[in-house]
C-alpha cells in the first residue's frame, strides 16, 4: 500500500511538474504571424524614435558616423599617412561591454593598406566596481590599459612624442554629442553606477587616462554595433546591419540621413548616418512575456527598462530557465522532497551551462547530469527529468532566437530590404557578433532557420548573416583612424 501511495505521490507531481512546462510553453509561443506583428512594430518605433528624441522606447541614436571606411578608403588614408607624415598607423581601441574588457592595438599600412598586425589583452570587470563608483571603474580600465601600452610599446616601439590615437567602444546607451563624446543615457547588463549617468563617458575615461599619466586621445567614441558594423563594412561592402546577440542585444544599421527628422546637424555629404538602434529596449504587447519574465523584471537593476533584451539575449536566458525550474521545484518537488538551496541563487545558472545542457547528445544525458551536480547539487535525476531540463531550455532558447530574427526582419523592413531584389547590388549583409550568436549553435541555428522562415523562398537568399569576428574592436580602431586624421586637419 506505501508503495502505491508512493507512486500515486509521484505521478500526480509529475503531472503537476508537466502542467507548469506546457503552460510555460504556450506563454512562450512565436507563431509566424506573431513574429511578423513583431517586426512590424519594430520598424514602427523606428520610425517614431528617428521621428523626434523621447518619440518611442527606441532610442534611434545618431552615431555621427556617416562614412564607414571601406577597404579602399582605408587604404588612402594609410597611403595618406605614410606619404605625408612618413610613418605608419597605431590604433589603439577599447571595448567596455559586458562582463569582459578588452584592449587593442592594431597597427593599420604597410604597402597594400589594412591590418598589418593585432595584438589585445583581455580582463574581467571585478564585480564590485560594476555598482561602484564611476572614477573607480575608469581608474581600473585605464591601469589595464597604461599596462598594456607600455608592454606594447617595449615590443613595437612607439615613437616618443607621438599623440597615441584611441577608438572606444562602450557597448551601453550613450547620447553622442560628437563623433568622440557623448554621455551616458543609463547602464544595462548589470552595470549600476549613478554618477556616470548624464556624464560624457569619454571625458571620464580621458581623466581616468591622465589620473595614470597615460597620454593619448579619444578620437572616437562608439557602441559594439558600430564598431561591428564599421569593421563589417571594411571587408564587405554589401554590410547594412550590424546585430549583436550577447550578454545584451542590440542593432544598427545605415539610415538615409533625411530620414531622420530628428537630426539637425549639417547633411552629411554621404547622405548616410549610422543609427545606433538600442532595441535591447524594444517592448510591444505582442512580445510573449511570460510571469518568469515579469518577476525577473522587476526584480532586476533596471527594471521597466531592456524588455526586448531580458527575454532575448545572454545575460538573462539561464536565469529564465532557473526561474522555471525553481517554481517546479517548489511547487511539484521536481527534484524530489526538498527544493535544492542553490537554484534559489539569482543568476546562478548562466547562459553558456544552459547552452551546454541544450546541446548534449550523449544517450543518457551525461552533461545535463554533470551540470545539475556541479552548479545546482542536484544528484540522482532520472533520465525523463533530465529531458525535461533540455526541453525547458529549448523552449527558451527558441523563444529568444525568433525574436530576434523578427527585430532583423523589422530593420530590414525600415530600410526597405525585406522584398527580393532591393537595395543595391540586390544583396543585404548583416555583421553579426557576441557570444551567444558565436557560441550557442542551437540559437544561432533557430535564428537562422526563422529568418528564413519569415522572408520566404524568393527572399532568404539575397539576405546573408556573416559572423564579424571581434569587429567591433577592429572597427572602433578604424574609426579613430580615419577621425583622428579629421581632428588633426582641425586643430592645425
Ligand atoms: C546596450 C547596447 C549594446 C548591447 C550589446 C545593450 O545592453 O544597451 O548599447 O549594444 O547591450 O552589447
Ligand atoms: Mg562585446
Amino acid at each position: 500500500a506505501l508503495v502505491v501511495r508512493q507512486r500515486m505521490k509521484n505521478s500526480g507531481r509529475w503531472a503537476r511538474a508537466m502542467a507548469i512546462v506546457k503552460e510555460f510553453e504556450e506563454k512562450c509561443g512565436t507563431p509566424e504571424g506573431k513574429l511578423k506583428q513583431i517586426a512590424d512594430a519594430m520598424a514602427v518605433e523606428m520610425h517614431a524614435g528617428l521621428a523626434s528624441e523621447g518619440g518611442s522606447k527606441l532610442k534611434m541614436l545618431i552615431s555621427f558616423v556617416d562614412n564607414l571606411p571601406t577597404g579602399y578608403f582605408l587604404f588612402q588614408f594609410i597611403y595618406f599617412l605614410s606619404v605625408f607624415l612618413d610613418e605608419e598607423g597605431v590604433f589603439y581601441a577599447l571595448d567596455l561591454g559586458g562582463t569582459n574588457f578588452r584592449v587593442l592595438r592594431v597597427q593599420l599600412g604597410g604597402k597594400e593598406g589594412g591590418i598589418v598586425h593585432q595584438e589585445f589583452a583581455e580582463a574581467s570587470i571585478p564585480p564590485a566596481l560594476m555598482s561602484g563608483s564611476s572614477d573607480a571603474l575608469f581608474d581600473y580600465i585605464a591601469e589595464k590599459l597604461a599596462n598594456f601600452v607600455d608592454e606594447e610599446e617595449q615590443i613595437f616601439h612607439q615613437p616618443p612624442g607621438k599623440q597615441r590615437e584611441l577608438g572606444f567602444t562602450f557597448s551601453f546607451p550613450v547620447m553622442q554629442t560628437s563623433i568622440n563624446s557623448g554621455t551616458l543615457i543609463r547602464w544595462t547588463k548589470g552595470f549600476s553606477i549613478d554618477d556616470t549617468v548624464g556624464q560624457d563617458v569619454v571625458a571620464e575615461l580621458t581623466k581616468a587616462l591622465q589620473r595614470k599619466g597615460v597620454d593619448m586621445r579619444v578620437a572616437a567614441l562608439v557602441n559594439d554595433t558600430i564598431g561591428t558594423l564599421a569593421g563589417g563594412k571594411y571587408t564587405d561592402k554589401d554590410v547594412a546591419v550590424a546585430v549583436i546577440l550577447g550578454t545584451g542585444t542590440n542593432a544598427a544599421y545605415v539610415e538615409r540621413a533625411q530620414a531622420i527628422p530628428k537630426w539637425h546637424g549639417p547633411l552629411p555629404k554621404s547622405g548616410e548616418m549610422v543609427i545606433n538602434m538600442e532595441w535591447g529596449n524594444f517592448r510591444s504587447s505582442h512580445l510573449p512575456l511570460t510571469e518568469y519574465d515579469i518577476a525577473l523584471d522587476v526584480e532586476s537593476l533596471n527594471p521597466g527598462e531592456q524588455i526586448f533584451e531580458k527575454i532575448t539575449s545572454g545575460m538573462y536566458l539561464g536565469e529564465i530557465l532557473r526561474r522555471v525550474l525553481l517554481r517546479m521545484a517548489e511547487e511539484a518537488s521536481f527534484f524530489g522532497d526538498e527544493v535544492p538551496a542553490k537554484l534559489k541563487i539569482p543568476f546562478i545558472l548562466r547562459t553558456p551551462e544552459m547552452s551546454a545542457i541544450h546541446q548534449d547528445t550523449s544517450s543518457d544525458l551525461r552533461v545535463v547530469d554533470n551540470k545539475l551536480k556541479n552548479i545546482l547539487e542536484i544528484s540522482n535525476t532520472s533520465l525523463k527529468t533530465r529531458r525535461v531540463v533540455v526541453e525547458l531550455c529549448n523552449i527558451v532558447a527558441t523563444r529568444g532566437a525568433r525574436l530576434a530574427a523578427a527585430g532583423i526582419l523589422g530593420v530590414l523592413k525600415k530600410m526597405g530590404r525585406d522584398t527580393p531584389g532591393e537595395g543595391p547590388g540586390g544583396k543585404t549583409v548583416v555583421a553579426m557578433d557576441g557570444g551567444l550568436y558565436e557560441h550557442y549553435t542551437e540559437y544561432r541555428k533557430c535564428l537562422e532557420n526563422t529568418m528564413s522562415e519569415l522572408l520566404g523562398e524568393e527572399t532568404k537568399s539575397s539576405i546573408v548573416f556573416e559572423h564579424s569576428n571581434d569587429g567591433s574592436g577592429i572597427g572602433a580602431a578604424l574609426l579613430a583612424a580615419s577621425h583622428s586624421l579629421y581632428l588633426d586637419e582641425k586643430l592645425s
